[in-house]
């Protein structure tokens, strides 16, 4: 069996490549360029049950500690739908269910990430 390989957190956000070099720069900064795995995909936690397969992954094969969730302005996977409240709701459901449905303890951060490049914590 392969030896075993572990990082601090799965990195979650959307694809929309307005705002990747925002994500790289804060990543690097924040928790370390090669300290995570990392999902991109449309809309971060619009598909719940798309990202949680992919955590519960990340816990199984990586030992992650923790769960970082980005939610941006202006996202098309939510259109019309997206505004700031809705994005924090399905961002503080996200951890809920993290908490609910994860055997182990993981640690979750949420953010709503401007057009701008600012991040905002969601608490
Ligand atoms: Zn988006």
């Amino acid at each position: 069996m392969a030896e075993k390989h572990v990082t601090d957190a799965i990195v979650v956000h959307c694809i929309d490549f307005r705002f990747q070099k925002y994500l790289n720069d804060w990543l690097n900064e924040k928790v370390g360029e090669g300290n995570y795995d990392r999902l991109s995909i449309a809309g971060s936690v619009f598909d719940f049950e798309a990202v949680f397969e992919q955590v519960q992954l990340s816990g199984r094969l990586h030992e992650i500690k923790k769960v970082i969730f980005i939610n941006h302005e202006d996202c098309g996977a939510y259109g019309e739908a997206g505004s700031r409240e809705r994005h924090e709701v399905d961002l503080r459901a996200a951890r809920e269910k993290i908490g609910e449905r994860c055997v182990r303890d993981l640690e979750v951060e949420l953010y709503y990430l401007h057009l701008d490049g600012t991040f905002e914590k969601v608490s």
